[in-house]
């Protein structure tokens, strides 16, 4: 017998007649105690294969989960971290302002101070006679500020105690 090339036809036709061989194709009552066993095993099988797929669909579900927990826990824990880091640049800002502050003090006290120390000098140096104003801190002949008035008045202002 000599054996021909097969096209999709012929394998078409082949798959077609299997399938109707199978048991599944007969009705139920033309079904011989074999078959019927056979159809029986084959449900059997199925049935293993759906319950191990299922167990499988659950265990990845389960992985699902616990992956989604432990990402929503790091996500929990990056929000901590980040509110503790804008605290603490709060609190360094804060603490930048404060130091910014006192140091704007320290110049202002330090310019009293040299002020101070100018107006003393003069007065310690000045060994000119003592001298009044009909208008007191201004000169008689034209009310302009006296300078060795301005000084005095400077000088005692300071040893005055301050308020603040
Ligand atoms: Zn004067």
């Amino acid at each position: 017998m000599t054996e021909h090339p097969r096209g999709p036809v012929d394998w078409a036709r082949q798959q077609q007649s299997e399938r109707e061989q199978q048991p599944v194709r007969k009705l139920l009552d033309q079904l011989s105690d074999a078959e019927l066993t056979a159809l029986y095993d084959r449900a059997e099988t199925a049935e293993r294969r759906f319950q191990l797929t299922a167990g499988h669909l659950e265990e990845t579900l389960g992985r699902l989960r616990g992956a989604r927990d432990a990402l929503a826990a790091e996500a929990d824990l990056s929000r901590q971290v980040l509110a503790r880091a804008e605290q603490a640049e709060a609190e360094r800002d804060k603490a930048c302002r404060a130091f910014n502050t006192k140091v704007i003090r320290v110049q202002e006290v330090e310019a009293a101070l040299t002020e101070t120390r100018h107006h003393l000098r003069y007065l310690l140096d000045y060994d000119g006679p003592r001298h009044c104003h009909l208008v007191p801190g201004r000169w008689d002949k034209d009310g302009s500020p006296c300078d060795h008035c301005a000084r005095l008045a400077t000088a005692r202002a300071t040893l005055e105690p301050k308020e603040s």
